[in-house]
């Protein structure tokens, strides 16, 4: 199919990868609009993507090779032992191919390789989406007045999202009950440590658990090049003001607007349940670096209605066990640019996308509530389990579909090529 006006809402991950696949494919017009006004990268932290789903989405040419990464290899699950080992007790390690992240590069990758025939419309807040009807045109309003025409509207508008409440107004986030507290900083302040960077490899993942929660540190790339960060994901219950702000379905804090009582409050907690090590490395986070995120998840009983379309976390947002949000949105998008070169019209590209994505992000919904009940809110005894039995409940945890990372993707090479525009 070639031609049409496409309109994108929202210009992150999602966003952009929809973008190119829009242009790749033969639309006419691509707009993307973006609420923010500025640069998104500012505001991101770490992410990961396993090495199977980057090669088959390298492949795909949804991502590029060419976006600064750090390899990890295993990850190790540690507790905190009564004899004070700095790094804690072993409980397993585990082989685990993976490639980090830092959000605001890759963000920056996808921005900039999304073709200049793309019109990017920053500091655009659509308020409304409608066109559930195919017979007539899709369509958007903004905040700034006036509803705009298009063939096509993707809503790659996130966890709130606008297109959503016209394709399905139903589905409804959950919260999941518990918070992740989230931060980064410069690798080298690792040697104010005792033990110093040395201490931990630079391509182990730290998965140190404790009951009721558990902290993931990795390191990630700097925005700068050259520079390394080191990113930590700390799931723990909500503190009691962040309910009593928000009752059962409380906001997030965004990076840089918590104080330093409430950081006080978390290296306490750091410096109970975890071993000494791993507390260090989390009370080495400036203030300034460090966000709460309520974790949630949604799924939505279809992706697309008329002429509008749902993609990334606007369709389903998993919570961030399954280490896939992001692979998520990048295979959404190649799903949607094979379903596009295989359409004859409007009528088939819909369908075809919907078919090839609408269980896939159920399935990863469902894996994610298991992984958090297994690791978070269910959490074993840590104490009495060794290495046999963690692999045995890891294995519980995926079934027989897997899926940690996300599901793969069977995919030929695009016929634009692993760089193509
Ligand atoms: C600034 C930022 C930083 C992030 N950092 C991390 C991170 O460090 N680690 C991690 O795992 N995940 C991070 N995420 C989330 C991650 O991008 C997603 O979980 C996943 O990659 C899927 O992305 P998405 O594009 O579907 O959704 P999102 O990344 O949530 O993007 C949605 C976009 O839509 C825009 N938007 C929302 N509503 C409207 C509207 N009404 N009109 C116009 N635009 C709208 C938002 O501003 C945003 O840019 C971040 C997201 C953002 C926006």
């Amino acid at each position: 199919m070639r031609g049409g006006s496409v309109a994108v809402v929202g210009g992150s991950i999602a966003g952009c990868a929809f973008a190119r696949a829009a242009a790749r494919g033969g639309a006419e017009r691509v707009t993307v609009l973006e609420r923010s006004p500025g640069h998104l990268e500012d505001r991101g932290v770490g992410l990961c993507v396993l090495l199977d789903r980057y090669d088959e989405l390298v492949l795909a040419g949804h991502l590029d090779d060419g976006i600064r990464h750090h390899p990890l290899t295993t990850r190790h699950w540690v507790a905190k032992d009564p004899a004070g080992t700095p790094r804690g007790r072993v409980l397993w390690v585990q082989p685990m191919t993976m490639h980090s992240f830092h959000w605001g590069v890759l963000w920056q990758g996808l921005r900039e390789r999304t073709p200049e025939r793309v019109e990017f419309r920053p500091g655009t807040a659509v308020t409304a989406a409608g066109g559930t009807d195919l017979a007539g045109p899709a369509w958007v309003e903004t905040a700034a007045g006036g509803r705009e025409p298009y063939d096509l509207v993707v809503g790659a508008d996130g966890h709130r999202s606008v297109v959503r409440a016209a394709v399905c107004p139903e589905a409804r986030a959950e919260y999941a009950g518990y918070v992740a507290w989230r931060g980064s900083f410069d690798a080298r302040l690792l040697d104010r440590l005792p033990g110093g960077a040395a201490h931990w490899p630079e391509a182990e993942v730290i998965t140190a658990c404790y009951p009721g929660g558990q902290v993931v540190l990795y390191r990630i790339p700097g925005l700068t090049p050259g520079t390394t960060l080191v990113n930590w994901v700390f799931y723990a219950p909500a503190p009691d003001w962040l309910r009593t702000a928000g009752g059962t379905d409380p906001l997030g804090f965004a990076v840089g607007s918590l104080d330093a009582a409430r950081r006080g409050e978390l290296a306490a907690l750091a410096e109970r349940v975890l071993p000494p090590y791993w507390a260090g490395v989390v009370d080495l986070t400036p203030v300034e670096r460090i966000l709460l995120q309520p974790i949630h998840d949604l799924e939505t009983p279809r992706r697309t209605a008329g002429r509008l379309l749902l993609a990334g976390d606007a369709a389903t947002l998993v919570r961030p066990h399954t280490t896939s949000g992001a692979a998520k949105a990048l295979q959404d998008a190649c799903a949607f640019e094979d379903a596009w070169r295989a359409a004859e019209g409007w009528a088939d590209l819909l369908p075809g996308y919907d078919r090839e994505r609408g269980a896939a992000g159920r399935a990863l919904v469902e894996l994610s509530r298991r992984l958090g009940r297994a690791q978070v809110t269910g959490a074993p005894d840590w104490s009495a389990v060794d290495g046999p039995a963690m692999a045995a409940w890891w294995r519980d945890q995926l079934g027989a579909s897997g899926g940690f990372g996300g599901l793969a993707l069977e995919r030929r090479p695009n016929p634009a090529g692993p760089e193509g525009r």
